[in-house]
């Protein structure tokens, strides 16, 4: 529990959630503003800030969870698919630093669109094999 964490005062039961799932790891609950109905927000209960800060054990029953959650989101309310996401960082529109997994339930005619459309630069697309290199290099 990280004090002034809003999202550990919501594991905690401190501040009032719509909880859908919970086990020993992690803790989902309904958005408060949701992009579209069901959209929930999957959390580990360890407070970490960011997707990075994560150890695998972790991230292995943070995204098991938020499988099964997905599924559960998309019956619920017959949706034919869903976009599941991190903001991971303030500059990518984080705005809770206590990593969570957005569910947001999708159905045809919607008008929304898929990941791409969150960011768009122009990048130079002949040199691939430099840019697949540069992040090998640092794995
Ligand atoms: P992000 O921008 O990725 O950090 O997402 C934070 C999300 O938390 C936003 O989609 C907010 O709508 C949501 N949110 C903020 N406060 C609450 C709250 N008290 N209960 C549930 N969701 C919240
Ligand atoms: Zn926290």
């Amino acid at each position: 529990m990280t004090e002034n964490c809003l999202f550990c005062k919501i594991i905690s039961g401190e501040i009032p959630s719509n909880r859908i799932y919970e086990d020993d790891a992690v803790y989902a609950f309904l958005d408060i503003y949701p992009a579209s109905e069901g959209h929930t927000l999957v959390t580990p209960k360890k407070h970490f800030s960011t997707f990075t800060d994560m150890n695998a054990e972790d991230v292995a029953l943070l995204f098991e969870a938020a499988r099964k959650v997905t599924a559960a989101v998309e019956k619920a309310f017959s949706a034919e698919g869903s976009n599941v996401g991190i903001n991971n960082g303030e500059v990518a529109g984080q705005e809770v630093p206590h990593v969570h997994v957005h569910v947001i339930p999708r159905k045809k005619g919607d008008g929304g669109r898929g990941i791409k459309s969150i960011v768009w630069t122009e990048t130079d697309t002949t040199n691939l094999e430099e840019v697949a290199k540069k992040i090998r290099n640092v794995l």
